[in-house]
């Protein structure tokens, strides 16, 4: 294969809906607040009540930056849905902004989506030569279309259809005029629970979100479950013929899912302290500190300070203000912006064997910019350990890395990597500790970024294949944000 990558948007989001609740879009609200590490692009809630017409807000940038009061008050009813969403390039833009609403034969649907589908480009084509028309470029938008071809009464069998065309990840919330739907794919790739609030049924990508909203953890929703909240409480249905495995994206723990929620019943954060303590196991070195990379480095270093005797220091600063749209003097400034995020205490590296540990290295760049600042501070040894495996393959269900020709550990060894950063020595978690560090079994994860084992296969060059022959169009111009919520 000449290019992996994934020739669709990719798209890393959190999820999040609520049924039978008065307040059901502010608390959707706070929900997607607790969420919005999992998506800062777009966010969006639709609302209603039982069988009235669906009200939605949607626009770019962070949940508290599209959503004010009066917006809130205009979401009115006592079911809910929403989304965050963070995107690549190319395609972030309202249009492809969620939940995705539609009115079709199954009356209104809208529908929030986590994950990547990777046979998408093909179920478009062939839906495109049906005589469907797309409005948005998102890979959740053919779920819709497949739901809303007219082959059942009922809004369950529409459902199964469609997501037995699909392949790759998903996570979703569905909300129908009657009810709110959760479903995992067969694999479970990204995480959806299942929370109570009075009585009052929310699913969330996260536990975070449920501990925000006050609401009492029920469960995950399971791999190929689809869980239907209506009047009558909430139903389950297992469509599915179960795959050999599951494969929940063990990346989650590692990096993306937020320390105090818990997936699989499992604590995000003590796994994290769990991998540190791996990695001082498997790549001790003498030395004087062990500092984080903040936020994403904090537990694993804590882990590894335990576990190797080596006091910890918070060496870095972060500067937590630090916003998007911020201007960067580039010119003015050397190296502005690694600087801006993060300022180093000097005094406590100075002329010191430090131990430096971040959760992962993609590209390098962070790492790279680290050891130069602990050189400059006067660091007498600098030792890189990272709390999961080398990255060496991309991800096609829904956590953005690169091709694997941008990846780091794809192009070197362990020597080059440490001399590219400029470090004594680097060390990386081993694929056996890490699965350790989870207290979860081997088979229950997908760890294809590392070893290359996808789950679901993908064949990059037949999906370029459709992509050119399809020639996609060009993104719309952006909307300024006032605008956005006026022409939805
Ligand atoms: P890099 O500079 O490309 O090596 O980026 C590595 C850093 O980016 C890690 O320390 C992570 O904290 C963070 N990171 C890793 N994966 C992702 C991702 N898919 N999206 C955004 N940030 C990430």
């Amino acid at each position: 294969m000449s290019d992996d990558s994934h020739y669709y948007p990719k798209h890393e989001c959190g999820i999040f809906g609520i049924f039978g609740h008065p307040d059901a879009s502010l608390i959707t609200y706070y929900g997607l607040y607790a969420l919005q590490h999992r998506g800062q692009e777009s966010a969006g809630i639709t609302c209603s009540t039982d069988g009235q017409e669906f009200k939605t807000v949607k626009g770019m940038g962070l949940v508290p930056q599209i959503f004010d009061e009066d917006k809130l008050k205009s979401l009115k009813g006592n079911r809910a849905i929403g989304h965050v969403r963070y995107s690549t390039t190319g395609s972030s833009h309202i249009i492809n902004a969620q939940p995705i609403v539609v009115n079709c034969a199954q009356g209104q649907v809208a529908v929030g989506h986590n994950g990547n589908l990777i046979n998408a480009n093909e179920l478009r084509e062939e839906l495109e030569a049906n005589g469907s028309i797309f409005q948005t470029t998102v890979d959740s938008e053919i779920i819709l279309h497949l739901m809303a071809q007219p082959r059942s009464v009922s809004h369950e069998n529409c459902l199964i259809y469609a997501l037995k065309k699909i392949q790759g990840a998903y996570s979703l919330v569905i909300k129908s005029e009657k009810e709110i739907i959760g479903v995992r794919d067969p694999h479970g790739f990204r995480p959806l629970c299942i929370g109570k609030l009075g009585n009052s049924y929310i699913l969330s990508s996260e536990t975070c979100a449920l501990d925000l909203v006050q609401a009492e953890f029920i469960r995950d929703v399971e791999p190929g479950e689809i869980v239907i909240i209506d009047e009558n409480g909430l139903r389950s249905i297992k469509p599915f013929v179960p795959p050999e495995q599951n494969a929940f994206c063990i990346f989650e723990y590692v990096y993306f899912a937020r320390p105090d929620s818990n997936i699989n019943e499992v604590n995000v954060s003590t796994t994290r302290v769990r991998m540190g303590i791996e990695l001082a196991r498997l790549h001790p070195v003498e030395a004087d500190v062990v500092i984080p990379v903040p936020d994403s480095g904090n537990y694993a270093a804590l882990g590894y300070s335990e576990q190797s005797g080596i006091p910890f220091e918070q060496a870095f600063v972060r500067n937590h203000y630090v916003g998007r749209t911020f201007i960067q003097p580039t010119q003015l400034i050397r190296d502005f912006g690694v600087r801006v995020k993060l300022n180093l205490i000097k005094a406590s590296v100075k002329g010191k064997r430090v131990v430096v540990v971040d959760d992962s290295i993609v590209r390098g760049t962070t790492a790279r910019a680290r050891v130069v600042n602990l050189r400059e501070a006067g660091a007498k040894e600098v030792h890189v350990r990272v709390s999961c495996p080398p990255h060496r393959f991309p991800c096609h269900y829904g956590i953005d890395f690169p091709n694997s020709s941008e990846l780091l550990a794809n192009k070197y060894t362990n020597a080059q990597i440490a001399e590219y950063l400029g470090a004594d020595s680097v060390g990386y978690l081993d694929v056996s500790s890490m699965i350790r560090a989870t207290t979860l079994k081997p088979n229950n994860f997908c760890l294809a970024c590392f070893t290359g084992d996808y789950p679901i296969k993908y064949n990059a060059e037949s999906d370029k294949f459709i992509m050119e022959r399809r020639k996609l169009r060009p993104p719309v111009e952006l909307v300024p944000l006032e605008e956005q919520t006026r022409l939805l």
